[in-house]
């Protein structure tokens, strides 16, 4: 029997498992790493509140700066800001993606941690906007505030012409399926789902999600069994016999 014969004998519905399961796109893995690093959009703080805190602080300042101090307050007051809303010892993934505090780093630091808002949020968006089932063409997904400052950029070429630069995560996620990218329902984790059946992120988070589907589906049920089987067993004498059974032994 030739293999192209075991294929074409599979079951339909094996057949259509199959098809339902989609590796992620390898550049997409990366920016959901990101977004992971951080808390949803929803519990997220406000982005603005930050710029406003670095603003404070250097215009606090009694006398002029030159631009290494410009650079020193500006990186102060932003560490303060993440120390505060995200404590090193919660977040090392975090602090290792945005790389050594030193001022000579203040704006990509800066840059680093706006697209780590921006991620999350636009990933947090996507995910939120699957909750009803099908798609319906043309369907738009609003681009989050934390989000928009990146996603188009005008840029001048070599040779001084303009060009229009997308944000590497609006690349990645062209003709990507949206439904498959999911919040986790036990954590605060995006994923993908591999399978479209899939709806929790790990196999730690998919035991916990069977535990308490069955807890809230099948408890109440259980709950009826048993007082049936109590009824049951009042109206025939069962739980009686059973004792002096138990106790013979
Ligand atoms: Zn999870």
């Amino acid at each position: 029997m030739s293999t192209h014969g075991i294929q074409q004998g599979r079951p339909n519905k094996a057949r259509q498992v199959l098809q339902r399961t989609k590796r992620a796109p390898d550049e997409l893995v990366k920016h959901i790493e990101l977004a992971n690093l951080i808390p949803p959009a929803s519990e997220l703080p406000d982005y603005n509140k930050l710029n406003e805190e670095v603003l404070d602080t250097l215009t606090s300042q009694g006398t002029p700066l030159d631009a290494d101090a410009w650079h020193a307050q500006s990186l102060g007051a932003e560490i303060k800001f993440l120390h505060r809303h995200f404590p090193p010892e919660k977040f090392p993934q975090f602090y290792k993606y945005i790389g050594p505090l030193h001022s000579s780093r203040e704006r990509e630091i800066h840059d680093r941690v706006r697209n780590l808002f921006g991620t999350r949020a636009l990933l947090d968006a996507i995910a939120g906007a699957q909750t009803n089932k099908g798609a319906s063409p043309g369907k738009e997904i609003e681009i989050p505030y934390q989000a928009t400052p990146m996603s188009v950029a005008l840029a001048l070429d070599g040779e001084g012409k303009l060009k229009v630069e997308r944000w590497p995560l609006l690349n990645a996620l062209v003709g990507v399926e949206a439904n498959r990218i999911r919040r986790c329902s036990e954590c605060p984790r995006i994923f993908w789902a591999g399978r479209i059946d899939k709806h929790a992120c790990n196999d730690k988070c998919v035991n916990r999600r069977n535990v308490r589907l069955w807890r809230e589906h099948y408890a109440e049920r259980y709950k009826l069994q048993r007082v049936r089987k109590a009824n049951a067993a009042e109206s025939t004498g069962i739980n009686s016999r059973n004792k002096t059974r138990r106790k013979s032994k």
